[in-house]
């Protein structure tokens, strides 16, 4: 066989194995049409039940990224034990990178994959009368952090992964965008950019005239 069909088979397999995992999260919650108690994207999303029941929902569709992964990897290996067939092989790297990316978790202290329990678990208790900012300032989760809607003052500064919203990019460039995120923000947190720099350091010549 020619090494240019090898090569072809070997990258169709890899796309795969790079691709397959993540169905659930491209189509899960946006083919069923879970959209009813959220606000179309990229509309902030307010801090309510709604959003935490949708964070463990997201953690769920993650999860099941996962259990997906599995029927790839145990066809690749099956083949591979027979005969090396560059197809196979590409299904199994494709599937050792996805398991890679969700591997190595984004911040050390909270915890492993795109949606650890403590990140649900402190939006969550931003639910709490007492967290209130100012006079009945509702907080809602922006692109880049979770803020007062009055005061714009940042309650917690992480990024909004994705949330299985309808992309208002389209059906297409949604995806896209969604599958090389692997469902994170394309963000980073306000603090590690040049903007959040900025955005600080105005702040202090504020604090100082
Ligand atoms: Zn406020």
């Amino acid at each position: 066989m020619s090494i240019e069909a090898d090569i072809f088979r070997l990258s169709f397999g890899l796309l795969l194995g790079i691709i397959l995992p993540r169905v659930p999260l491209l189509f899960f919650t946006r083919f069923l049409n879970l959209e009813r108690n959220l606000p179309p994207h990229p509309d902030p999303i307010p801090v309510d039940e709604h959003l935490v029941l949708r964070l463990l929902l997201m953690r769920r569709v993650h999860i099941m990224c996962w259990i997906i992964a599995l029927l790839p990897l145990i066809l690749g290996v099956l083949v591979l034990k027979s005969s090396p067939e560059p197809f196979a092989f590409g299904l199994v790297a494709g599937v050792a990178w996805f398991a890679i990316s969700r591997g190595v978790p984004l911040e050390i202290e909270r915890g492993f994959g795109v949606l650890p329990l403590s990140l649900i678990q402190d939006v969550n208790n931003l639910r709490e009368p007492d967290v209130e900012c100012c006079n009945g300032g509702k907080l809602q989760w922006e692109v880049r952090s979770i803020r007062c809607q009055s005061c714009r003052k940042i309650v917690m500064n992480i990024p909004r992964p994705d949330l299985g919203r309808m992309r208002s990019e389209g059906r297409f460039i949604g995806s896209l965008r969604v599958l090389l995120m692997d469902g994170n923000s394309a963000f980073p947190p306000l603090e590690e950019s040049i903007l959040g720099q900025g955005v600080e350091l105005l702040g202090k010549v504020t604090e100082e005239e």
